[in-house]
């Protein structure tokens, strides 16, 4: 396969057929020239009366332009720099042409701009393409591709002719080189229902061998619980109390846990996840706990250091840096507390019985179920005496799965949940502790920054501290192409940039500081520490501070360029503030005000409710960008959408029905299980 095709991921014959077009272009289905409106992207079937290419008054560009007719009326077509065009659409020739309908405001006329030409009507496929690789070349090589390599259909005949599921060889002909429209959506709907029914096998296996596992039954031990809980400066919301009770409930059986725990950011899913280590602690048992970057497992370090105070447990911090260091600690520490270093080689539990993953959606179902694989189980409980135990009774030790816990504020609705999640249970926080105020939003523009900066500078005299978000951290600006499009996008903020004027311009009296995710992580952790000890009162930063950093006394948070970020991501960084009992208050600084940045902007504005904005997020940019899940690489679906609750389900309900027979009893399947499964594992 060639250098050009590896870019786009294509490396085998096998990755060039399931390589599935972006977009169809319909030619059957034309407009007569008369009824052309502009701005539509249309296809007319019309005749050439005239071709040329003319350079421009400045000489510098080349235009082909021909006049083209059908029965109804005559339009232009305009090409650039393609003078080759006068050789291949010959004067008298019939084409079907494709493009947008725009307006020549020197000629005063309306014109198509740079068709797409056919001769036969069909339904042409559009690539994802890369530099040297146009839809036209793949078309050309996968064509007969198609024609010549047989497909194994890995689908039992029953379920296809249940589902009324195309063969997966004529799904595949036809999502490339569609017959006719609703083939192609026969074509679309087998294999998004393949890629929903490996999920949801895979999940259901994971499922079927965690309930065959034994964990360690952890007694409930109300009175820690009890102890910790009123040793808390405020009381546990209800939502808390349930979900702790269910977490603890599950801990305490023989079959290992695997449950969710979902609230909103700042619903406060730190302190129920500490009541179920200290319970599992208490017990004599290990507990694990992972977050995705290294500051918030500094954070969580803190903040369980600081709870647990009184409870006599050794915490250890596992992070990349200190990983040397803190591995020989492992051994005889109770509570370890990591990134992804917790997972590499070398790491040692001796006891672990749970495993709690926070902001489990910025590891990805993936990496998650990868996780379930790789964590070390364990052999013994610790306070079995194994002294003087002879040696050949090890072969007859349980082996036990820790039970796990995973956390998120990934708003995303039950049901979802459910399909998205098959594996886990769900316990949700669906309530915010009583002392929250309502953050308030405000969206800025630049005629009232002066005055956004006026009152920034009252909270910090006031006591408070300030985060403020940039998209970029070096000034890119310069190296960005410039279009009209583009030219709004040149004053980009850039933290550096931002820093420096923030510091030296605006707030010189101020101790201003700047964070980012490549900074060395003993700075990081200096700089997070620093502005938890109210050292430094604004924070300039990245995306890094999206998840989980708690810092109470903050209560402002400004985002610059906000319409780069998604609508639940903005929610995140809102999220950082409002999280002790001042008021709090969220700015959005833009530029750019498109109607779709606006009305999401304005979401934001008007909503705080992370789980009535994912639904309006839907609302706003469609079913395919569901609250950004799709596309963070999380789940590899190039034709399903999680929107298609009806499909998620059959797929579920087959699943669950082939592992009930046993996958063996379906050995195409199998293989291609096998091949998904490795597949996801090397990524
Ligand atoms: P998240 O769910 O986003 O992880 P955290 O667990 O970080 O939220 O909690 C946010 C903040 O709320 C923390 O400062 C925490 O101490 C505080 N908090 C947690 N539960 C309560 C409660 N019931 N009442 C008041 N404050 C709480
Ligand atoms: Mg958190």
């Amino acid at each position: 396969m060639s250098q050009k095709l590896k870019k786009l991921g294509v490396i085998t014959i096998q990755d060039l057929i399931f390589y599935y077009p972006r977009v169809w272009l319909d030619f059957g289905q034309t407009t007569p020239i008369s009824q052309l409106r502009l701005n539509d992207q249309a296809i007319i079937c019309a005749k050439v009366l005239e071709i040329a290419n003319i350079r421009t008054f400045k000489k510098k560009m080349l235009i082909t332009r021909a006049k083209l007719a059908d029965s109804s009326g005559e339009i232009t077509a305009t090409w650039f720099s393609q003078p080759y065009l006068t050789k291949n659409i010959l004067v008298g020739s019939q084409w079907l042409f494709m493009g947008k309908v725009a307006f020549d405001w020197q000629k005063r006329e309306k014109i198509l701009a740079n068709p797409i030409y056919e001769e036969n009507a069909q339904i042409l496929p559009i690539y994802p393409e890369t530099k040297g690789v146009t839809s036209k070349y793949l078309r050309r090589i996968i064509r007969p591709l198609l024609e010549k390599i047989t497909v194994n259909d890995y689908l039992p005949d029953n379920l296809l002719e249940q589902e009324k599921l195309l063969s997966l060889p004529e799904a595949l002909k036809n999502i490339h080189f569609p017959k006719n429209q609703k083939l192609l959506a026969m074509a679309k709907l087998r294999l998004a229902f393949d890629e929903l029914l490996l999920i949801a096998l895979r999940m259901q296996i994971l499922r079927e061998n965690m309930q065959k596992q034994s964990a360690l039954n952890i007694k409930i031990n109300k009175e820690i619980l009890l102890k910790f809980t009123r040793s808390l400066k405020f009381n546990l919301t209800n939502a808390q109390r349930k979900a702790a009770w269910e977490i603890i409930n599950d801990l305490s059986k023989k079959t290992p846990m695997n449950r969710l725990l979902e609230g909103d950011v700042g619903s406060g899913k730190t302190v129920v996840a500490l009541l179920a280590a200290l319970n599992a602690i208490k017990s004599g048992y290990q507990v694990a706990w992972m977050a995705p970057t290294s500051i918030l497992a500094e954070q969580h370090f803190q903040t369980a250091s600081k709870l647990l105070k009184h409870f006599d447990i050794k915490i250890t911090l596992l992070t990349a840096k200190n990983h040397k260091k803190s591995l020989a600690h492992i051994k005889n520490s109770q509570l370890i507390i990591g990134t992804h270093a917790l997972i590499q080689k070398g790491v040692r539990f001796s006891n672990l019985a749970l495993v709690i993953i926070d902001e489990q959606h910025r590891f990805g179902v993936k990496q998650r179920m990868a996780l379930v694989h790789q964590l070390p189980q364990t052999n013994k409980p610790i306070n079995t005496n194994n002294i003087g135990g002879n040696l050949s009774n090890n072969s007859r030790s349980l082996v036990f799965t820790p039970h796990f816990l995973s956390m998120t504020a990934t708003p995303i609705p039950r049901t979802l949940a459910l399909s998205l999640y098959a594996d886990l249970d769900i316990s949700i926080l669906d309530e915010m502790p009583k002392d929250r105020k309502k953050i308030i939003t405000r969206l800025v523009d630049s005629i009232n920054r002066q005055k956004a900066y006026e009152f920034i500078g009252q909270q910090i005299k006031t006591g408070r501290q300030v985060f403020v978000i940039c998209p970029l951290i070096e000034d890119k600006s310069s190296q960005l192409t410039v279009n009209s499009n583009q030219l709004f996008n040149m004053e980009k903020k850039s933290v550096e940039k931002e820093f420096e004027r923030l510091s030296q311009e605006i707030f010189p009296k101020y101790k201003v500081a700047k964070l980012y995710g490549k900074m060395k992580e003993e700075e990081k952790a200096k700089i997070m520490a620093n502005f938890m000890a109210k050292k430094i009162d604004i924070l300039v930063s990245t995306s890094v501070v999206e998840v989980g950093v708690d810092v109470p006394n903050a209560t402002v948070m400004v985002i610059e360029d906000a319409e780069r970020f998604g609508l639940a991501q903005l929610h995140q960084f809102r999220g950082r503030v409002g999280r002790g009992t001042h008021q709090s208050f969220c700015l959005l600084f833009t530029n750019v005000l498109s109607e779709e940045t606006n009305r999401r902007l304005k979401a934001l504005v008007e909503c705080n409710d992370g789980f009535k904005l994912a639904q309006k997020d839907l609302e706003i940019r469609g079913p395919g960008e569901l609250v950004g899940i799709e596309q963070s690489g999380q789940l590899d679906l190039k034709m399903a959408k999680l929107s298609d609750i009806i499909l998620i389900e059959k797929a579920r309900n087959w699943a669950k029905k082939i592992v009930g027979d046993g996958v063996d009893k379906y050995p195409k399947l199998k293989i291609k299980l096998k091949e998904f499964e490795k597949l996801s594992h090397l990524e």
